[in-house]
């Protein structure tokens, strides 16, 4: 089954909005089998609306489409597959009832412009919207979909998770699209790339190499009639990389680095603090996504002055002698926020996030430290001088290196 994706807005044309829906969409096709082979973005124009619902029953098998399902007159996703389908909308006695309802239940009359969330062609149906005024349209003809949600993240997400997914699952039969992802840190892009180029280049089970800001992401795509098929294509490779890049792998398809360490400290009830300086706080709220944090994380500072470093008990002698941009500076840190908040592991960072050098060092110098019951590990790192992407790798890479240090706690000898 083909497939085209519309987000419809003006706002999305004049860049005044991302489109997110589109991509969230498109993640969620290949598992269901569907192929996915446009995605477009279309102002509210009726015109525009119309020709391309006209273009895509024709090319695809099924258009979604976020957007344009508000009561203002902008709002002209109803009107556009109306009148490509040259039907006429007609209001629902029910659904005006249901509408006005929920207006009441809020304390105020329907607007009159609400009223035509009300009306549905002969081949549509509504899909229902507990989480706001718009319902979707769910459009039948010659053997082609036209499947119409709203715009709010809020309120087109539950809906494709309740209502559409399910209902697509059952018409669509053809394949399914079973996709594994590894992650890897400590390893270039061209090294990961010699060690498994054999599984390279083919299009069934097909290996891809991505550069993410977490380390470089393989990731394997096998198409097949059904799960266990598509399993058996995946797993001979899943075993090669695992085999051939082990050490390196930290994580596995939804996992981030701050989940999978997060994971490894709550399994074995360790504890962990941080002081950073030129990530400005960036790796305490890393750490703080995971709901379960606060089990582990007992707290972090941001020491982004001398002053600050010392206040917080990182020895002046230390800063003096080596500097504030050093590996001393660093480990100082991770010792004393540790020590300080009592945690069984420490994370100490500086180095020259820029844009001016310092202490005569370059700016994307950095230094990372990490403390721990086992011993002590030291980074040194050249990243390259962009401020968000320091904070993103060097964030990482401290979480990915001590989530590899609490798993080695087990291997140890006592
Ligand atoms: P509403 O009843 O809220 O007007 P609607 O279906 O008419 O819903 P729009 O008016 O097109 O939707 O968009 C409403 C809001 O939904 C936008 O302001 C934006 O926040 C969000 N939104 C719409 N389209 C997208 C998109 N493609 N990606 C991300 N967010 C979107
Ligand atoms: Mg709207």
């Amino acid at each position: 089954m083909k497939a085209e994706i519309f987000s419809i807005g003006t706002e999305l044309l004049m860049g005044e909005l991302t489109d997110t829906n589109a991509a969230w969409i498109a993640g969620r096709l290949p598992p269901l089998g569907i192929q996915l082979q446009w995605v477009s973005i279309i102002g509210d124009n009726l015109e525009n609306l119309s020709e391309a619902f006209s273009r895509g029953l024709q090319r695809s098998d099924i258009v979604i489409t976020t957007g344009g399902l508000g009561p203002t007159q902008d709002d002209l996703t109803r009107e556009g597959v109306a009148m490509a389908l040259g039907e006429t909308p007609t209001v629902q006695e029910d659904a005006l009832t249901e509408l006005q309802q929920y207006f009441q239940t809020r304390g105020t009359s329907m607007p009159s412009h609400n009223i035509k969330q009300a009306h549905l062609i002969p081949s549509s149906q509504f899909i229902p919207n507990p989480h706001g005024t718009a319902p979707g349209w769910w459009t039948e003809r010659n053997g082609k979909m036209i499947i119409c949600m709203p715009g709010p993240p809020a309120e087109m997400h539950p809906m494709w998770e309740v209502q559409v997914e399910p209902r697509l699952r059952e018409i669509v039969q053809d394949e399914v699209t079973l996709t594994r992802n590894i992650k890897t840190m400590g390893m270039s892009e061209g090294a990961v790339d010699e060690v498994v180029s054999e599984f390279f280049g083919k299009e069934n089970p097909y290996l891809g190499i991505y550069s993410k800001a977490d380390g470089i992401h393989l990731r394997i795509i096998a198409r097949a009639r059904d799960i266990s098929a598509a399993q058996s294509m995946v797993d001979p490779i899943e075993a090669a990389i695992v085999e051939r890049l082990g050490p390196y792998i930290w994580g596995y398809d939804e996992d981030t680095p701050e989940r999978a360490l997060g994971r490894s400290l709550m399994a074995r009830g360790l504890t962990l603090a941080t002081m950073e300086s030129s990530t400005g706080g960036y790796l305490a709220n890393t750490i703080t996504e995971v709901p379960d944090s606060a089990i582990y994380f007992k707290g972090g500072v941001v020491a982004y002055s001398d002053t600050a470093k010392t206040a917080y008990g990182v020895p002046a002698e230390t800063l003096r002698q080596h500097g504030a941009v050093s590996q001393e500076t660093a480990t100082a840190m991770a010792r004393t926020i540790a020590h300080n908040l009592g945690a069984d592991f420490g994370i100490g960072i500086t180095g020259v996030a820029g844009p001016l050098e310092e202490e005569g060092k370059p700016v994307g110098l950095m230094y990372v430290a990490i403390t721990g019951p086992a011993g002590e590990k030291e980074l040194q790192l050249r990243v390259p001088p962009r401020r968000i992407t320091i904070k993103r790798r060097i964030s990482n890479t401290a979480l990915i290196e001590l989530n590899r240090m609490v798993n080695e706690l087990d291997q140890a000898p006592d």
